[in-house]
Formats: structure tokens, sequence, C-alpha cells
């Protein structure tokens, strides 16, 4: 697996740091077996300006990751704060001076057969590479709705962000991009849109930012949240409610958001364009606040970063 990003990595692993390439775990471990695993996908944006790492919304995503682990029976969990302490020393220890992607997962480390959440041993290890954009967010994307339907909440859980749910969501996605498109929408067992593969959605209505609510099987997305505060920063009403497929073909913008995704600007659903079928000028707004609060160029959102490095230039 070394490729030139991963070669001279540093991992967190069965309570180390240690070069990734010596990461390693059993065939037989549970969480390999079954996919019993918990993760978190969190960005750091480096800015070269201010010589600082920033990694975004870094609490939020640990305390999801202790919700997500609590669901799979994974107690007892480590603490946000002992938590946030691995991650900063990984990211510095790499020493990186590009934007970065941190998966810190809880996997179920037993190894052994027999297919069950209890009585199994927890283990943490944390990764992080270089990493760029995960879908377009420049020239707009083209997406397709799925027949593949979002996991319900009484199968595997949504806003668990469990490794074995995202068979689900590459279900979907390769469905969307085997036809053609770029990505997918998915709907829940009922029909209403849920969310994209690994995205939030959010559709514009005259005045209204509409996204589904947390009873349509989302996860209960990060930059979702970061969206809003945006929105309502801006005096932009928003709703959460359920969505038809059929409201989609006539919003005047919609847009995909999350850690990889970012805001990735959605051009066409199932053929019909959106909008005038160009990039909508709020989600050109919301999106333009976005890129610049996550490099620390915003003191009101300086509250969403963890400075990694501590060169303590603040913002600007
Ligand atoms: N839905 C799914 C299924 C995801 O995997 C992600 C990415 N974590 C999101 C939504 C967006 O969530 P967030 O903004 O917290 O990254």
């Amino acid at each position: 697996m070394a490729s030139s990003e991963t070669r001279n990595a540093i991992a967190y692993f069965e309570g180390e740091f240690r070069p990734l390439a010596d990461a390693k775990v059993n065939v037989m471990t549970h969480a390999f077996l079954y996919g019993t695993a918990t993760f978190e996908g969190i960005r750091a944006y480096w800015n070269a300006d201010q010589g600082e790492l920033y990694a975004l919304k870094l609490n939020e995503h640990l305390e999801r990751l202790r919700a997500s682990s609590k669901i799979l029976m994974m107690d007892p969990l480590p603490e946000v704060a002992e938590l946030r302490k691995i991650v900063v020393e990984l990211l510095r220890q790499n020493g990186f001076k590009e934007d970065v992607y941190v998966r810190p997962s809880v996997y179920k480390s037993t190894e052994a057969i027999g297919v069950r959440l209890h009585e199994l041993k927890n283990s943490l290890y944390v990764i992080a590479i270089p990493f760029g954009n995960y879908i377009d967010v420049e020239s707009g994307i083209r997406c397709a709705t799925v027949a593949t339907r979002r996991t319900a909440d009484l199968a595997i859980p949504a806003r668990a962000k469990v490794v074995g749910n995202y068979v689900n969501s590459a279900f979907s996605k390769s469905e969307a991009m085997l036809n053609g498109h770029d990505e997918a929408i998915v709907l829940t067992e009922a029909g209403k849109v849920s969310e994209g593969s690994a995205e939030n959605l959010f559709l514009l209505r005259g005045d209204t930012l509409i996204t589904p609510g947390m009873n349509d099987d989302i996860l209960e997305g990060i930059t979702r949240s970061a969206v809003i505060e945006i929105a309502r920063e801006f005096g932009i009403k928003v709703a959460e409610r359920s969505i038809d497929r059929s409201e989609l073909y006539i919003g005047d913008e919609i847009f995909l958001c999350g850690t990889g995704a970012q805001i990735s600007p959605v051009i066409e659903v199932d053929h019909r364009s959106i909008g005038s079928g160009g990039i909508g000028p709020v989600t050109k707004r919301i999106q333009e606040r976005y890129f610049a609060a996550v490099q620390g160029r915003v003191p009101e959102y300086a509250h969403w970063l963890t400075p990694i490095y501590g060169t303590k230039k603040g913002v600007a």
C-alpha cells in the first residue's frame, strides 16, 4: 500500500504512535470479519500564510465517534479530551503542511468468529493522510436518485458512522456512477430524500434552505450544522423537513455537503437541470464563506478550528 503519500506516515495503533506501514490487524479481527467498527472522517486545513494547520470541528467529530461507538456497544470509550490529545499529537508528529484527512476508528478487536456486538474487545486506531478534494466543488455535479435505499434506523442506524454501513453507500455510489452520473441521492424506505452516498443535502426553494431532518435516516452531519450556522449568519431561513424526490426537480439550487465533499454544488438531478443549470448564487456564497472559515480566515468561525502547531498567530 505504500504510496508516496503514506510511506513515511505515522499512525496511532494499539496505544502507540508508529509507522502506518506497521499498523496491521489479523484477518480474524471481528471488525474485519463483520464490519463492526465505527469511524470519523475529519479534515485539517493548511493555511500557508499563517503556517498553521487547522483541524475542523474536532470536538464535534470526537463526540460523534463516541456516540456511534455507544450505539455499537463499545463501552468504555476514551473521553473526548483523551481522543483530542491523540489526534493533535498524531498531526504534529506527521508534520503536515498540506490539507489532511484524519480517520479515528474504534473497532471490535477480538479475534473470533461469532456475529454479535456484545462481549468483544474494542481498540482505537487513528490514521492521517494528505487529502485534496473528494468530489468536484467547482463545476457542479450531476446526481441521480438510486434504487438502493438508505439503511433504516431499525436496520443499521444511519446516525452511527459504522464501517459496515458503507457497503450501503458503496452500492449507491456505484449505481449512480456506473449509470453515468457523478453522485447518488439516496432515498429512505419511505421514498423521501435522505442524503448523498457520503454527504448531506440542501435544497433551496425561494428564500428557504431545506434539508432532510434527523428522522429521514441521515447521518447527523457536522458540515450540515456548519452550513446551517452560515445560513443563519446570512439571514437565510432554514427548514429541516422531509423532501419528496419530485421536489428536487423544481428546486432553485441544490448542494451536497460533508467532510469529504465540503460544499459541492449540484447542477442536475435525474437528467433535470437544477435552477438555471449553473452554480446558484446562494450556494456560491455559502461555499465561499465555508472555505474561508475552515482555512482560518474568518475570526467569527475561529471556534470551529483547533490550531495544531499552536503558532498563535490567530485567524487573519
Ligand atoms: N452522510 C454520510 C453517509 C457520510 O458518510 C457523511 C460523511 N461523514 C456525511 C453524511 C456528512 O457528514 P459530515 O459533514 O459530518 O462529514
